[in-house]
Order: structure tokens, then sequence, then C-alpha cells
């Protein structure tokens, strides 16, 4: 069990040629002069890569997997040749695994040794991830390419995706000098993830692999290796037999089609419908777009992020936890993503000398709310369990996470939904969804006086998920929240003499009991209440009081001596579930869940190779409760993946915690049903 997100960079020596080489391995990463040419002919050229790219069809996407991602450079290739050959609106999903990944730092200094490669380089550096443990997803969005990169051993990672791969990169140090990583459990899990079209190529020709390969339904042929190098080993899998293709817990599923269609032969959907415009909604139909799909939004309501995601302040607060569940694994990598969305989208469609932006990364100070967390806290910075990039000391007992900041979440959508395939209607509510073919994702949606037709259909409308009842009825609890909008005269007074200027000049986040944003437009947004008992969005003065009075714990103010009349705020209802993870997934019927699967009421353990039936084409988006900001960009893109076929850019733990079908499945281990 993983008890340490921290990673630690390998030590490397460079040679005078600028080529890093492992001290622990003894092995150079690549070959200062052939290494480029080295990989296009082992990997893409051995792979057939160029005509297969080539013959892509709009929509398709083409997945490729790689064992050590090293320094980047096959994946900086295969970018290069998909962008200079693959017709456009294809796509590649690049995967690899690195158990010892470089910082940053080191592969800025590896890469400069390629400049035709320069302007890929430049985009991977960008984006490259901080060293933490788990699967980090990054989309090079505009460019169809997408890497999912799994920090930690080989076999764990590749055990973790949920898909098939069209072609194997198969890296590595010279297996004489790394024979670990060549293990049984990979070849089983490289078997798992192949079909029948699937190729690899690798540079070794080492008995190991060769016939680890062969014992896992590949045929292998040895052919010339690159240069003076003797041999190199290539082949397809060939084994027809079904294997294993997914868990043996089929109601937590994610697709039907995988047995009889490889994601690469998917058709694009045509049209889908999200339900609901806050930030659960805009994400999903950002993320389908750029996908090439037409999406209509309907919103109930007059306004975008009319519920919870419409505050004027909200903050990118992940709450980490001092162990590794999934939901840390999935809170975690969601946290990273979102950081880089944000930046993505607002200096793609923010003018950067504007001074209206919606997303600062200022850092947010997180201290202790009770002795418990203090706790907590204490033991996440003892045991160094996070990068100093995502985890620093903070002031007195808490920490600082500097990847954080504030976001105008209302911006955020409304930027997010700009797009030429996004059409938006407002005032339109989902009234009934009817199905109208059972294998086929065909649905007919109706708002009050008129009916479409969609192909998928997403609902991202947060408490209100009463059309899914025919279906599977979900349990959300809605807890009304306010915000408090002060402006600073209002404030002044509850201030000791002169302390104002002073006390108002922190410039992160400050989270605890409530949380307080900096300065917005000569105002203070802080938060923010838990009310259980009322479900209305009136502004109620009580709640004012109820924020100032956590305002006081965070900066040195007497809530007493604030001018409440001045105070505005905003009050909505978050949308929360009982064990805090969101419910995002493909939609199971429960009378089918629960005879399809009764077994399980019998023996908790039971598992079955069965598969598993879908309402095919409907999701569910819903549940982020008071971290949407950081959960939603990577659960709509975990999404998309699933509509447009392609492998989950999560862990598969992480995918049976956001099931929806997982509270159906614990009744059932219950008994209750
Ligand atoms: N493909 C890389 C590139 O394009 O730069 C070069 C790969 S380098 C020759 C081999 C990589 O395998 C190293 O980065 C090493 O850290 C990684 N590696 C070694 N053992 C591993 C294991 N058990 N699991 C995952 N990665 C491993």
């Amino acid at each position: 069990m993983l008890n340490n997100y921290r990673l630690e960079a390998p030590a490397l020596h460079w040679g005078p040629d600028g080529v890093p080489r492992s001290n622990e391995f003894d092995d150079v990463y690549f070959d200062k002069e052939a290494g480029l040419e080295e990989s296009k002919y082992v990997f893409l050229q051995h792979n057939d890569l160029e005509q297969r790219f080539r013959t892509l069809k709009a929509g398709q996407t083409f997945s490729i997997a790689e064992t050590g991602f090293g320094t980047g450079l096959n994946f900086l290739c295969a970018l290069q040749l998909f962008n200079q050959v693959a017709p456009q609106n294809a796509k590649l999903h690049f995967v690899s695994v690195e158990k010892f990944p470089l910082d940053k730092t080191a592969l800025k200094k590896a890469l400069e040794s390629w400049h035709s490669l320069r302007s890929e380089s430049a985009a991977l550096i960008k984006d490259y991830p901080e060293l933490c443990a788990g699967l980090h997803h990054m989309d090079f969005i505009g460019d169809n390419v997408s890497l999912s990169l799994y920090f930690g051993e080989a076999s764990k990672g590749f055990s973790s995706l949920n898909g098939k791969i069209d072609a194997w990169f198969l890296d590595g140090f010279a297996p004489s000098k790394n024979p670990e990583m060549w293990s049984d459990e990979l070849f089983s899990q490289i078997q798992r993830l192949s079909y029948n079209k699937t190729s690899f190529a690798t540079f070794t020709a080492a008995g190991i692999v060769r016939r680890g390969l062969k014992s896992h339904g590949f045929n292998v042929q040895k052919v010339k290796g690159f240069g003076h190098k003797r041999e190199m080993a290539i082949g397809h899998f060939i084994e027809n037999k079904s294997t294993a293709v997914e868990s043996k817990k089929p109601w937590f599923h994610i697709r039907s089609d995988i047995k009889n269609q490889p994601l690469v032969e998917k058709p694009l959907p045509k049209k889908a419908l999200i339900v609901g415009a806050g930030i659960a909604g805009a994400t999903t139909a950002r993320a389908l777009a750029e996908q090439g799909i037409e999406v209509q939004v309907w919103e109930s309501s007059d306004r975008i992020a009319s519920g919870a995601s419409g505050n004027i302040q909200g903050m990118l607060y992940p709450k980490l936890a001092n162990q590794d569940t999934p939901a840390n694994r999935y809170y975690l990598a969601s946290y990273l993503y979102a950081n880089r969305y944000y930046h993505h989208y607002q200096k793609r469609d923010t003018n950067p000398d504007s001074k209206d932006i919606w997303w600062s990364q200022c850092g947010l100070q997180q201290e202790p709310k009770n002795s418990q967390e203090s706790d907590k806290l204490t033991q996440i910075l003892e045991k160094q369990l996070y990068p100093d990039d995502i985890v620093k000391r903070g002031a007195e007992k808490g920490l600082f996470l500097p990847l954080s900041g504030w976001i105008k979440p209302a911006e955020a959508c409304h930027c997010l939904l700009s797009h030429d395939r996004i059409h938006i209607s407002l005032n339109r509510p989902l009234k009934k969804l009817h199905k109208e073919n059972k294998t086929e994702p065909t649905f007919e949606a109706f708002d009050t006086n008129n009916s479409e037709k969609f192909d998928y259909v997403v609902i991202c409308t947060a408490n209100n998920h009463d059309m899914l009842d025919q279906w599977l009825p979900l349990q959300t609890k809605a807890i009304r929240g306010q915000v408090t909008h002060a402006p600073l005269e209002a404030l002044k007074p509850a201030f000791p003499e002169s302390t104002f200027d002073q006390s108002l000049s922190f410039d992160s986040v400050i989270c605890g009991q409530g949380y307080v944003s900096p300065q917005l437009s000569k105002h203070l947004n802080f938060g923010a209440t838990y009310d259980l008992k009322n479900n209305d969005s009136l502004v109620r003065e009580e709640d004012h009081i109820k924020n100032l009075e956590k305002l006081s714990h965070l900066i040195n103010i007497d809530p007493k001596k604030v001018d409440i009349s001045k105070l505005t705020g905003r009050a909505a209802l978050r949308c929360t579930v009982p064990d805090y993870c969101p419910i995002i997934g493909p939609v199971m019927d429960k009378n089918y869940l629960t005879s399809a699967f009764a077994p399980l009421s019998k023996n908790a353990k039971w598992e079955t190779e069965d598969n598993t039936e879908f309402v095919e084409g409907l999701f569910v988006n819903i549940g982020h409760g008071s971290r949407g900001l950081v959960s939603a960009p990577l659960s709509a893109r975990y999404l998309t993946s699933l509509i447009i076929g392609q492998i989950a850019p999560i862990e598969q733990t992480c995918v049976d915690a956001l099931h929806p079908s997982r509270f159906t499945v614990r009744a059932l281990k219950r008994g209750d049903l």
C-alpha cells in the first residue's frame, strides 16, 4: 500500500554530449547521435504508424501505450508524426508509465538535444506533471492529442487502465539491467489491453521479453535492430479467444461495446444533450465539443451557472487526505488536471492584458478546522506525503497549496460554453426522457412544449435528477450554503485600530472553518454556511452573522462591529453524496442490477465474468458538493472518454468510487434489496 504520493527524481549523470544516464540502471535514456532516428525506426516504423495514422477516420482515436516514459522522446516522435499525417479530427491517446520520472528541469535539459521537436517539446514541458504518484492526464487541446502518464510501477499502471491499445512501445532499460519490470504481471496486463489489431515493437530481442509476449497471445518476430544493433522484436496480438477484458465486477463496467468493438473503430456520436449549465454541465459540454461533437445544453433557469456555480468567487480547494484512498487519488488527479485546465482556457479565451481574469492562482492557506484535522495536516507535513510543489508548510499548523487559488465560477462557465459546437437553450427544463431503443444510444428528450432526439444524454443537474428515477433513483442531499459579499467600507469598523490595510493585504485564499478570498473589486467574499434545514435561496442576515464569525477566525476582525446592512450575498444548494464522492459514469437500470447480480446479497465477494447491461447512451455527472471546481474538469474528460471510446483518463479504483451503480451494489451486499 502506497503511503506517499511524493516521488524523488532519479539520480542522473549527464555526459558531455548532454545525454542523461541513469545511475540506478547504468544505462542511457537515448543515444545522442541517433536517438531520434532510433525511436522512429524501432517504434514508429515497426508499428506501421504512418500508414495506420493516415487511414484513421475522422473522430477515431488511436491508442499507444509505452513502458518507460523517460524523456518523452518516443511520445514526441509519435505526436509529430501524427500531426503530420493523420486526418483532421482523428485523435491520438498516448499512455505511458514511469516509475522514476525525471523532474521538469532534467526533462527540459534532455529535450534540448532535439531541435526538430522544439514545438512538441515545449508543449510537453509546459504541462509535464508534478512528481506525484498516480495517473496524470494531459490534453494538448487543439492538437487532438492526449497523454495519460502513470507515475509508478509499469504493471500497476496498466492494471489501472480500462480500454484497448492499438500499438505498444515496449521501451525500457535493457532487460539484463532491469529484469523486474519485465514481469509476468506486466505481460498479463499487456495481454488484457490488447485485441486482434494490436501490434508491438521493442528495441530488445531478449529472451525474457520474447517469451513473455509469446506466452501472452502475441506472435513474435525478430528483425534487424537499429544501426549497429543486431536484432529487435516486433509482432501482433493473435489470441482470439476472449481474454479477461474488464474486471469480474460487471456492475462497475463503463462500456458495453469493448468486447466486440475495439475503441479505434467506434464511430463518433452525432448529437449530445447536456442537461444543466453549471460547472459540471459547462465542462462536460466543452470536453465533448473539443472532441468534435455537436452539443446542446438545456438549462431550466434563465441563466448560465444559476445554482452553486454562480457564486462571485469560488476556490480550488482539494482537501487532500493523509491516506491513499480511491477518493483521494481522484481528487488529487482532478486537482492537478483542473489547474492546467483553467490556465489553458483562461489564456486561450481572455485577453492577457485584460485585468478581467476569472482564475487567479494565488495559492491557498489551509488552516486546521479542529484538533482532528490538525493531526491530519501535521501528518501530511511530517511524512512529506506530497511533493513540495503541491503541498508546503503554511502558517502555524497549516498547509500552503501553491497551485490553488480562486475562480469566478460563473465567468468560467460562460467562457467554457463559448464554442461553435455548443448551443445553449435557457429556460428549457428537461421534463421527460424517453429511451427509443434499448441497445442503441437514442433518446427523445421532452421540454415543456417540444421534444428532440439525441444519441447521448448527460445529466448534470445537481439535486434535480428525477428524470433518472425510471432507471436508477439516486439519493443526494441538498445542503444550502450562503456566501457573504462585503464592501471593504462595511468591514472597516471591525478591524482593530489602524490595522485595516495591513489585515487586508493577504494575497492567498485562506480556508479553515470557513474561507475568505483576497479582496476583489473592493469587496471581500467569504463563507459559507452549511444549512440542512432550509432549501431556499433567500439571503439571510443570520447567515451573514455566521459567516462573519467564521471570518473572525481567519482574519483579525471583531464580527460584531461590521455594518450588516451593507452586506450582500448569495445562497445556493450544494449537491452532496453520503460517501463524499460525486456520481459520475454510465447508468444501469436498478431492477436489472438487482436481478442480474442478486447473488451479491448472499455473498458480498461474489464475482462473475458475465457482462452487464447499460441504459445505452445515458450518463450522469452530479454530486460535486462544494468541490466542483476541483472535480468537474477531469470528470467531464472522463465521461467524454466513455462517449467517444477512449481509454479512461482516471484509474480503475476511481472509476469504481464514482460509479452510479455503487449505491445499489452496496445495498445488495448489505441484503437491503
Ligand atoms: N521511452 C523513453 C524516452 O522516449 O525517452 C526512454 C525510456 S528509458 C530507456 C527507460 C525508462 O523506463 C526509464 O525512464 C526508467 O525510469 C523506466 N523504468 C524502469 N523500470 C521501470 C518500472 N519497473 N516501471 C516503470 N518504468 C520503469
